[in-house]
This record gives C-alpha cells, structure tokens and sequence, in this order.
C-alpha cells in the first residue's frame, strides 16, 4: 500500500541517506562493525558531515533542527534498517532520539551551546543511561545516587546494558539526587568521559546488533559539576524521562515496520531464487500465502506507525499511544521475521543472511525501550482506569 505522510524534501533526503548507506554501510564495513562491536568513529563524522546525524539538533546548533520534523529521522531509521543494517540504525538512534532531546527540549542554553554542535558532527557521541543491574522496568528502584557538594554533585552507581556505552563521550544519566522513590527525587546529569572515577566497563556481548556497543558504566566518587544538571535544577528527571519516552518508542515502532517490510523483500528475493521439488521455493502454495498474510501484515504495520509519526510531528502522540505502538509492531516485527527466516531454510540461520541478523536484532525490540509488558502496563492503566 502506497504511504503518504513523505513529501518532496523528504524523498530528496531519502537520496542522500541512501547515497550514504553505498558508500558507508558497504558489507566490510558492516563486518568489522560486527567484528570490533561498535561503529566507529569515522562513520559517525562522515555521517554528521553528511546531514544525517544530529537531525534533532536545532539549527541555531549546527544541527538540521528537524526534532519537530520526525519524518526525517524516520527515513534515515528505514533505510539504514531496509540495508541490514540495524546496528548503524541504532548507533544513529542513540545519538538523535535518545540522547540529544535531553538536552535540546531540557538543557539550559550554556548546555545546548557546550554539547549540540559537537552532537551534530559526530564529534561528541550520547547515550542514555537509566537501566541498572538491580532496576530496568522499575526505574525508580534506581540505586546510582549522586549527593549535594559544593559546586556540583558527587556520584556513585552503576548503569548497565547502556547502548553506545563504550563509545559515548557524554551519557545522560538518570541519577537519584533526592531520598524516597517519589518522581523529584531523580535528576538527568551529563557525566563526561574522563571525569575521574567514571569507567566504561565491558562491552556486552549480545544475540543481536552485534556492530552497535553495549556496555556497562560505574561511577566511583564522580564529581560532576553543577553546570551538567540538565535543565539546571534538581528533581526533574523522571518528568524529562517520561517526556521523552514516547519518542524512543516511536522509533523503535518504525525500526520494526522498516525490518519487517525488509525482511518481506529479501524472502521474495530468496525463495524466488531457491528450488525444491523442481521449482522455486515461492511457487508453493505455503509460501505464496505466508507471504501474502506478511505483505498485507506490513502494511498495517506501516499505516499504523505513519500515523504515529504524523500524531507526534502534531506534538499529539500521547504516552499510551506510543506505548501500544512499540509493543503492538514489535510483536508484529517479530512474527513477520521468524516467517521470514522459516522460508530462507537452513540458510535462514545463518548470520551471512541478513534475515538471520534481523531476527536476532528484533528480539531486543521487545525488551528495550520498555519492556512489552510494561507497554501493556501503561495502556491497561489507561483503558481500565486502575493503577
Ligand atoms: C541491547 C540492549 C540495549 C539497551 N539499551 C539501553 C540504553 O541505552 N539505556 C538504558 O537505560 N537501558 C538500556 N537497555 C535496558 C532495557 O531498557 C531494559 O533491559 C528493559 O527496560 C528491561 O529491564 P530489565 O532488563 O531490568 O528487566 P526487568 O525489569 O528485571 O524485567 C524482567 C521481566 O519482568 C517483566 N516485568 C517487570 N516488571 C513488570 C510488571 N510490572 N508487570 C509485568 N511484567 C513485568 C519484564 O517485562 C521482563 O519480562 C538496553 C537493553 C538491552 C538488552
């Protein structure tokens, strides 16, 4: 089904990522991606040189100020998954959905000045850090605590399963400045590479997403100025966080949608290609079908989150919309893949196939971002109106 919410400009901007994904996202590069498990630092640069990095960055940053234009963070999240290429997808993700509206919609204007510029090149590369080892769905069981001193906060804690945490130069980091559990008692702080007592640990080794690092951090007696409170006061982290949620959610939406119409193409590429019985494998009636029940699922998918994204460029997707829409295409995602994989057979299984490294990639899907459950959590409370 033909999509509409795209335009002229954006189709033009579609060009330049794709031109892009030639040149940066070849098969080698994609392999010492995996190899190495990040991606480095070149193809950030060369992606904030291109336009494509930093888009929600406002242009009196250096950045393309297209945060209230979330069409254009959309086509890049498309095309990079569409490429299997879901781990520069999510290095680009990190930076532009998760990490710099923190400091674009909270950030005073010496910390918009200090960090955006450098966010849109490249140079300096974000991560959100909430999750811990002991609390990921239950954020306010956070136990990293950063204390009142003279001119700044004193941390120590620990985050884990932190995307782009080995390779971040700035982690917005959900800290508990107050005492008790109620939502003032949490604050956002930028703790910078560097500073003394803060250390990456070790990259995670994961299912998926193998070219994108995971990582620990730990944070011992780190002095953390006052001038890296986001927003410049105490108490308002759980409120930032939850404003800015459904922007993660939402494109976590999409990554799906963009995977799950991949993964359509390269089963229709490779059972039409591969033979049993004396024919190709699409010409079975099970297969024809399969694939007639993932099309009509993709498009769904793709009027269901094209909506979403128009809801939210109209600062109207509301908490429990992008909440059903994370966890409704995720589950859809992760259905239209495993078809997918079933009809590649054995080579299914095999991570030289992009379908395979869809498929490991989307399990994350269900868990980050908030978990399905909690989704569902967020929705029920709203549909039966109890707590
Ligand atoms: C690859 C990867 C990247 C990630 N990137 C980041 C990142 O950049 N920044 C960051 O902060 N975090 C990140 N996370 C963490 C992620 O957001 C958490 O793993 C997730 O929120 C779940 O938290 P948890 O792992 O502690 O699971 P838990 O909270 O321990 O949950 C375990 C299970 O219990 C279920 N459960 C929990 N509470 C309820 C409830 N009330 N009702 C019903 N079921 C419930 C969960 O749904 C889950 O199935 C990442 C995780 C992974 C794996």
């Amino acid at each position: 089904m033909e999509r509409d919410i795209y335009d002229d400009d954006h189709e033009a901007f579609r060009d330049v990522v794709i031109e892009f994904i030639k040149r940066y996202g070849t098969n080698e590069k994609r392999e010492k991606w995996d190899a190495d498990g990040e991606i480095d630092r070149a193809t950030m640069l060369a992606a904030g040189e291109a336009g494509i990095l930093g888009l929600s960055v406002p242009e009196e940053f250096g950045g393309a100020g297209m945060l209230q234009d979330y069409r254009f963070r959309a086509v890049v999240n498309e095309e990079t998954i569409k490429a299997g290429l879901g781990s520069l997808a999510g290095a680009l993700g990190i930076q532009d959905d998760l990490a710099v509206p923190y400091l674009a919609h909270f950030g005073t204007q010496e910390q918009k000045e200090k960090w955006l510029p450098g966010m849109a090149t490249g140079e300096v590369i974000g991560a959100l850090a909430m999750t811990e080892p002991g609390a990921g769905s239950d954020l306010r069981g956070v136990k990293t605590t950063a204390k009142k001193v003279d001119g700044g906060w004193v941390v120590n804690g620990a985050k884990t399963f932190i995307s782009s945490g080995k390779t971040a130069d700035l982690v917005v980091t959900f800290v508990k400045t107050g005492e008790g559990n109620r939502p003032d008692a949490f604050s956002l702080l930028l703790i910078e590479n560097g500073m003394d007592g803060f250390e990456h640990g070790k990259k995670l080794n994961k299912i998926g997403f193998h070219g994108h690092d995971t990582a620990e951090l730990s944070f011992s007696d780190v002095f953390v100025p006052d001038e890296n409170l986001i927003g410049g006061e105490p108490g308002h982290g759980f409120v930032q966080l939850m404003r800015n949620l459904p922007l993660e959610r939402l494109s976590i939406g999409v990554a799906a949608a963009a995977a799950s119409e991949a993964g359509l193409r390269w089963t229709l590429d490779y059972t039409a290609s591969r033979e049993a019985f004396g024919q190709p494998v699409i010409d079975f009636q099970n297969t024809r079908f399969t694939l007639a029940d993932i099309a009509t699922t993709v498009d769904v998918l793709w009027a269901y989150v094209d909506r979403a994204i128009t809801l939210y460029g109209q600062k109207k997707l509301t908490p429990e919309e992008a909440a059903k829409v994370k966890f409704w295409s995720t589950e859809r995602e992760w259905e239209i893949l495993d078809k997918c994989l079933q009809l590649h057979g054995g080579y299914g299984y095999i991570m030289e196939y992009p379908i395979a490294r869809a498929f490991a990639d989307a399990r994350v899907h269900r868990i980050y971002g908030g978990s399905n459950e909690i989704m569902r959590e967020i929705v029920a409370r709203q549909v039966t109106g109890r707590r």
